[in-house]
């Protein structure tokens, strides 16, 4: 399930709900403390849907109402037992409970309070609401505080996960996303989410830039909410699928949305300040919801990697904040799947942080005591699978002239996996990659240091490496604790071949020796 939420402010209503359903976005998020403070008692005799006019999911927001008002203006007055009977009785569909927000640049000390709080109250609200309402209540947000604090972030997802809540959200993450801190951003969501129930949802506030939507779905976000287009069109911005652009600059609408194909620019910059702020406000959603059907499609193709690494470039901050998921793989492995319909398409060393690559890397170094004596090092031939290649062909005819290929571990090296075993050459991904070459310097130093660690921790008793100067420097050749079949511009080459021939006939010729 990935479902957008946008946030309405109910006292203006600026933007009619109906449109936003009509535009594609089946809930929204509104405001339980503006709705009490501008309704009261209405809301509860309408119903919320009903007063707002939306017949899809409406998320109400005390985090957003109640605890974000708190960040911005100090304690509002509210019971946190109040605001949560009044989102019941409005017949919300998910309702926030009034948490205490830490701020992501809180005090350690003030970060632990607010945690404190925030689970006293998670714990005394949900045990109030079923009292009261039983089974007819909205489903409940636990939003998990802690701030930049990432051991408290762990731990409080951890005692909100003890209690029954619904859904989970990350605690007052705006200021992280407002200040482009994507990589701390990055880290809190990790560290909730490894104290979590993977199978609950998890929310996060304030997420409204569609740059930024791949990546909080690789993170495990499912849903998301924000006031970001009414903000920006506010503020005479035009959002993109890489940042935003003020009105006055834009020469072009190259967006095919309805809004933008309704008008032309000239016209655009005639309209009343209103007209043009309500423009922009649609164009902003009709963009945000592209970009998460775009996302939708590329989870459905099993490209989220590549998607995310795409827009990562859009903006140093999002590259910044990879970089951080690249290192965290484990955590984004465990529910990577182990077999996809398309391949991975690698196009740099960023591309190697992506979690089937990792995965790969790691199960070959733990599997890798093997049987055979002897380890041969050849490089990638062209055709995959590799051992479908004509050259491979040649070195497999010579090994068995030698009758060597019982004693042989045939490795192809490559700078994406570090290497392919023969055997297994055929096994998703192996063959099911395609990469941008020449390799980046970043890739093939890793593929060197990757198979020295492999050579030194496999256990063969030789390892035999053919190189290929495209591939390896000399000098990264020589680190790798192999006997070198010889230095060929050309590893395919009549004469590397033959090199290879000597120096396999002359260890065949020690093993005899050595019986
Ligand atoms: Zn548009």
């Amino acid at each position: 399930m990935k479902l957008p939420r946008f946030c309405l402010n109910p006292r203006t209503l600026e933007f009619p709900p109906g449109r936003l359903w009509e535009i594609g976005f089946k809930g929204l998020t509104s405001n339980a403390y503006i709705l009490w403070k501008t309704y009261g008692g209405k809301a509860v005799e309408m119903g919320v849907h009903s007063l707002l006019g939306f017949k899809g999911v409406i998320l109400t927001d005390s985090g957003d109402s109640g605890a974000y008002q708190i960040l911005r203006y100090g304690e509002v007055e509210v019971d946190p037992l109040e605001i949560a009977r009044y989102q019941c009785e409005i017949g919300s569909d998910v309702a926030v409970i009034l948490d205490v927000p830490t701020g992501w640049d809180a005090s350690r000390r003030k970060a632990e309070k607010t945690v404190e709080e925030t689970v006293r109250r998670g714990k005394e609200t949900l045990r109030h609401v079923r009292e009261l309402y039983g089974g007819k209540q909205p489903l409940w947000v636990g939003p998990v505080q802690g701030g930049c604090h990432l051991d408290l972030v762990a731990s409080a997802a951890k005692r909100m996960a003890e209690l029954p809540f619904d859904v989970y959200a990350l605690g007052s993450p705006t200021g992280v996303m407002e200040s482009y801190r994507f990589d701390l951003l990055v880290e809190m969501i990790v560290a909730a989410k490894s104290g979590l129930p993977c199978e609950k949802p998890f929310h996060l506030f304030g997420a409204g830039h569609p740059a930024m939507f791949s990546l909080a779905v690789a993170l495990g976000c499912d849903l998301f909410d924000s006031a970001a287009y009414a903000i920006y069109a506010k503020d005479g911005r035009y959002i993109t699928e890489h940042g935003t652009i003020r009105i006055e600059r834009l020469r072009f609408l190259s967006c095919p949305c309805p809004a933008c194909r309704k008008t032309s620019l000239e016209d655009l910059k005639e309209l009343p300040e209103k007209e043009k702020t309500f423009f922009l406000m649609e164009h902003n959603l009709y963009a945000c919801f592209s970009e998460v059907e775009k996302v939708k499609q590329s989870l459905a193709e099993g490209r989220l990697w590549e998607h995310l690494e795409v827009r990562a470039r859009g903006h140093p901050a999002l590259l910044q904040a990879l970089k951080i998921l690249a290192k965290h793989w484990k955590y984004l492995e465990k529910h990577t799947p182990r077999w996809k319909s398309r391949g991975l398409l690698i196009f740099d060393e960023l591309s190697l942080g992506r979690p089937e690559v990792q995965r790969v890397r790691e199960t070959l170094v733990e599997a890798s005591k093997c049987e055979k004596k002897i380890l041969l090092l050849l490089p990638e031939p062209e055709v995959k699978p590799y051992t479908q290649d004509e050259r491979y062909g040649k070195v497999a005819r010579l090994l068995a002239e030698l009758k060597l290929s019982e004693d042989v571990e045939v490795c192809f090296y490559n700078p994406v996996f570090g290497l392919t075993p023969a055997s297994v050459c055929e096994v998703y991904p192996f063959s099911q990659f395609e990469a941008a070459k020449p390799y980046s310097e970043g890739m093939l130093r890793s593929m060197a240091e990757y198979l020295a660690e492999y050579v030194k921790t496999s256990g063969f008793e030789k390892a035999v490496l053919h190189p290929d100067p495209s591939l390896l420097g000399q000098e990264d050749a020589g680190k790798i604790g192999a006997v070198l079949t010889g230095w060929e511009a050309d590893p395919w080459s009549g004469k590397a071949l033959g090199n290879l021939r000597k120096t396999m006939a002359s260890l065949k010729a020690e093993r005899l020796t050595g019986l």
